[in-house]
């Protein structure tokens, strides 16, 4: 996945163009997020036959409901693909509403502008509140804890207050939360909220701190 998940770090379109040539095989990126990214490795389908791309239009168009995604590859890969396809085709009213999408490049991207402008927001804001934070091309931010706070107690405390982040129970992820980029004024309660938590009066918030 590239930008990916849920690190929301992307590696750059050179990068993948040296991997794809030394790969015997067929290279799959997963782009997902990639209308939220400075860069995507959209020109490589040409230079590379073994390239294959997949984008979704559940994401920066906000169109999970009608499950629509596609892949973008030379015709090479494209006519393999077909010779195993179901016969089954897309519905016509998802067909319909993503060719609507597609037309409307401007309202997507107004609200991925939109997005990237609360990410550098929130990004800043858990910087001042003593979180490591990685550089994301994403819609959403993995956030590190400072030391002596577990992200755990973190996820659970925010959960009790209805407020949802991502918790990852795995080694090397349990001390990060996955936070998506909500409204300005989502992102503003969750702020009060995690200052609340991580004040640095441990007696006030037992509940952020590890004993
Ligand atoms: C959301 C997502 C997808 C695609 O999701 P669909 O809703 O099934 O189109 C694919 N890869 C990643 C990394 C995603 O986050």
């Amino acid at each position: 996945a590239n930008p990916n998940s849920p690190s929301g770090t992307m590696i750059s379109p050179g990068e993948i163009s040296k991997i794809a040539s030394q790969v015997d095989g067929v290279l799959v990126i997963d782009e997902a997020y990639a209308d939220f990214a400075d860069n995507n490795c959209l020109s490589l389908v040409e230079q590379h036959d073994n390239i294959l791309i997949l984008r979704t239009l559940s994401k920066s168009y906000s169109l999970a409901g009608i499950r629509f995604g596609f892949c973008i590859a030379q015709e090479s890969i494209i006519q393999g693909m077909m010779k195993v396809k179901d016969s089954y085709n897309v519905d016509r009213l998802s067909i319909t509403a993503v060719v609507a999408a597609l037309d409307d490049q401007k309202t997507m991207r107004a609200n991925v502008e939109k997005i990237k402008e609360t990410r550098q927001y929130l990004a800043q804001s858990l910087q001042e509140l003593g979180f490591y934070v990685y550089p994301s091309q994403t819609n959403f931010i993995l956030a590190k804890c400072m030391r002596g706070v577990s992200a755990h107690h973190v996820y659970q405390a925010l959960k009790s207050r209805k407020i949802l982040v991502r918790y990852f129970n795995i080694r090397r992820l349990d001390d990060c939360l996955r936070i998506t980029i909500g409204t300005r004024e989502e992102v503003e309660i969750l702020l009060r909220n995690l200052k609340e938590l991580i004040s640095n009066n441990h007696a006030k918030s037992k509940v952020a701190y590890c004993p």
